[in-house]
């Protein structure tokens, strides 16, 4: 790809998210793999987390559940403590499918709620189709699929609206998943009127999802549409249809994972075990079986051993049945055991980073500083604004100006580094004025003993200084400017100095920025008049 190396690392990750889109997943696998490499060298968080999420992604599409599971939660840990949604939404959702997939459907389902929200605080209605999918297919699990459809329903809108042709055949598989199970259940139950109506469903979601993952080139989703299709066409006797399903996905081209194998052998399988041609459904199975193995899919070769059995029994073939059934039967306690093992795990994952997240803050507050910028933080500042009631002082409070059209043009990772330059800077003006970290792109000035006849110039130094200061190699062209408002103790103090320091800011925002506003006569109505 011509000027491949030039483009940035995290330009680069967001190329190789796209592969999952289009059922590359192996090739992006690969590739997220070395980019880890070299977001770790650069020590580029943000690129790290992009990285994991990748990787939590792909590693799900093709069947290494156990891998998803750590790089998704490695994600959602980053952006748990960032300010981007579209980030930490995404690597929520793609944990709480991994939890599903190893059967831990309640944590699963409360991952993929808290996605669902913060999703929500976008404007990016293929995210949150893609988190209530993923809910969805939580509560498919819980067999609560009332409530599953409702929410497809929801996703598929807003995937449409998109126009997000990979969200919209992934809404689609699983809104025909969701309706397969209806069918299967109602069979059980011998509800037969229910169950051709929604037979009827089922067939027309799947096929629509074959048809727009055909179209989105969406490999992925279409491999798993065609099973489905075959899976629900053999179980309504539509044979020839199955197989035609099968055979599309026997053409496909690209290199595929032990998940999608292990798919496709089954609904194969279960073709060829209703069309009573045993041998070849028993060679299958066996197939299956090995790789289930081989991949440590406990679940899958559950599954398979009890096809084994069920293909022994219907032959005749008990003694045979039996030994597959005995087999079935110790794998059904191991998958017991591994799920309560996975489920340990998982929790424990889970409560190591609460407690390590808690700890780094505790000690970074402790420490009253901020663990950015490295200057002192709001605990510090509340505790030297306390010691100054009744004394001589100024208090600033400084706001970088239009600060979030630098995270939007630049992105987040050179707001942090501008937010350290600045408050470096700052803080080396001049050693009588104090700064602190309050907020986000806000900061606390001190001057102790000071009044603002004295405040008012070193205010001023730092707007020109910081207007002046050259951002060029974070970014070409970078500058930012800051407001200040001052207010002198003495009537005022308390909050209440504080609160008049925040108004004489927004006046100085007001007035046009990149300015020092002291004076209390200053009103929004002078500065518009
Ligand atoms: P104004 O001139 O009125 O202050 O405009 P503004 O854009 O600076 O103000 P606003 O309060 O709308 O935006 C502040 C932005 O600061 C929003 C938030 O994303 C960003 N921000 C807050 N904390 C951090 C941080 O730690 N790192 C980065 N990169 N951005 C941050
Ligand atoms: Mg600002
Ligand atoms: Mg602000």
């Amino acid at each position: 790809m011509p000027g491949y190396e030039d483009q940035s690392l995290l330009s680069r990750v967001h190329a190789c998210w796209d592969k999952g889109r289009v059922g590359r997943s192996h090739e992006g696998l690969v590739e997220a793999r070395r980019l880890l490499i070299e977001a770790r060298r650069a020590n580029d968080l943000e690129a790290l987390a992009g990285v994991n999420r990748c990787i939590g992604w792909f590693c799900l599409q093709l069947g290494f559940t156990e891998d998803a599971l750590k790089a998704a939660n490695e994600a959602r840990n980053y952006y748990a403590g960032v300010d981007d949604n579209w980030g930490h939404a995404l690597s929520l959702a793609v944990y709480s499918w991994a939890l599903l997939d190893v059967g831990l459907s309640d944590i699963g389902f409360e991952s993929a709620a808290e996605a669902t929200v913060i999703a929500a605080r976008t404007d990016d209605l293929a995210l949150n189709a893609f988190a209530l999918n993923c809910k969805a297919i939580a509560l498919v699990m819980c067999l609560e699929d009332k409530l599953a459809v409702a929410l497809l329903d929801e996703a598929l809108e807003l995937a449409n609206l998109s126009g997000d042709m990979s969200t919209r055949a992934l809404t689609l598989v699983n809104f025909g998943y969701a309706k397969m199970n209806q069918v299967f259940r109602a069979r059980a139950e011998g509800r037969r009127d229910a169950e051709s109506m929604l037979a009827a469903e089922a067939m027309d979601f799947v096929e629509q999802a074959v048809e727009v993952a055909r179209e989105a080139g969406d490999l992925w989703n279409l491999r798993v549409a065609l099973c489905n299709g075959a899976e629900l066409f053999s179980f309504d006797g539509n044979i020839e249809r199955a197989k035609a399903l099968l055979a599309e996905w026997d053409d496909l081209p690209g290199v595929t994972g032990p998940r999608e194998d292990i798919h496709y052998i089954y609904s194969k399988g279960d073709v060829l075990y209703r069309l009573d041609r045993n041998e070849e459904a028993l060679e299958l199975y066996r197939d299956a079986l090995r790789l289930a193995d081989q991949s440590a899919l406990h679940d899958h070769k559950v599954n398979a051993l009890r096809r084994l059995c069920e293909i022994k029994a219907k032959r005749g073939e008990f003694e045979q049945a039996l030994s597959y059934h005995r087999a079935f039967h110790d794998a059904y306690v191991a998958q017991t055991g591994e799920m309560s093992r996975r489920r340990a795990h998982a929790l424990d994952m889970q409560l190591q980073n609460d407690k390590l997240r808690e700890k780094a803050a505790q000690l970074e507050m402790q420490a009253g500083l901020d663990p950015l910028t490295g200057i002192p933080n709001r605990r510090a500042f509340d505790a030297v604004f306390s010691q100054l009631s009744h004394q001589q002082a100024v208090v600033g409070i400084l706001d970088i100006d239009h600060f979030k059209l630098v995270n939007d043009h630049y992105s987040h990772l050179v707001g942090d580094q501008v937010l350290i330059r600045v408050a470096g800077l700052v803080e080396a003006i001049n050693p009588a004025m104090q700064i602190f970290r309050i907020g986000g792109e806000e900061f606390a000035l001190v001057f102790a003993g000071m009044s603002l006849e004295h405040a008012e110039p070193l205010a001023t130094l730092v707007v020109n200084a910081v207007r002046r200061l050259d951002l060029g190699d974070i970014a070409k062209g970078l500058q930012v400017t800051v407001s200040i408002g001052l207010a002198e103790s003495g009537v005022l103090a308390g909050t209440a100095l504080l609160a008049e320091a925040d108004r004489r800011l927004y006046v100085a925002k007001k007035a046009g920025r990149d300015r020092v506003i002291a004076d209390a006569r200053s009103s929004i109505l002078a500065v518009s008049a």
